[in-house]
């Protein structure tokens, strides 16, 4: 059953990434994710399935063994947390690799690119000190734009606006709720 989150709100870099690069229109989404635990989850249009998990995997350990063949000193699954405005960012970067002087996170990615991609990447960026990211997709690497002040900005407003007791707008529609594991019993504008 839903209720307030024990340790204050929580917030998964994917989910705020999502709304800072307008690939999810519906703010209350996440603000209710980050606010609440326990809630009741739907199957939705966007789950990832085994094969997703099989092909992420593969990508994500040739690209340990590109890079440690490079010579570069590698971390897998680099979990961290993060705390600002009362609240707990957290997040799971595939890789930070180092040379020892320069820090870089690569992120792997078994689907199609997406703009939320590039600021989950900027994300880890800024929250881990790396100097660089990267996206590695199965047939293409993308070097990721440095975190500049327009990222900054939107990066702070949008923790803030998890983090408070005041609830952003809902975008019910067909688009965005087949996507969304929320239910009509916490949200009962939910277009099925
Ligand atoms: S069901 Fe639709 S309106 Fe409700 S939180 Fe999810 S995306 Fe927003």
């Amino acid at each position: 059953m839903t209720e307030k989150r024990e340790y204050g709100p929580y917030v998964w870099v994917t989910w705020l990434a999502s709304i800072m690069s307008g690939e999810q229109s519906c703010l209350w989404r996440s603000w209710f994710m980050t606010q609440n635990q326990d809630y009741a989850q739907a199957k939705t249009d966007g789950q990832f399935t085994a094969s997703w998990n099989v092909k992420h995997t593969s990508l994500l350990h040739k690209s340990v063994h590109w890079l440690q063949a490079k010579g570069l000193e590698v971390k897998v699954e680099h979990g961290f947390k993060y705390k600002k405005h009362g609240l707990t960012l957290a997040g799971k970067a595939d890789i930070v690799a180092t040379d020892g002087k320069k820090k870089a996170v690569y992120d792997t990615k078994a689907g199609k690119p997406k703009h939320s991609h590039h600021v989950q990447v900027m994300i880890y960026m800024h929250v881990l000190n790396c100097d660089a990211g990267y996206l590695i997709y199965e047939d293409d690497h993308v070097e990721v734009a440095q975190p500049d002040d327009a990222f900054l900005e939107s990066f702070n407003r949008n923790l803030e606006m998890l983090a408070a007791e005041a609830e952003p707008f809902k975008s019910p529609s067909r688009g965005e709720c087949r996507y969304c594991k929320l239910t009509k019993a916490d949200c009962p504008e939910k277009v099925e």
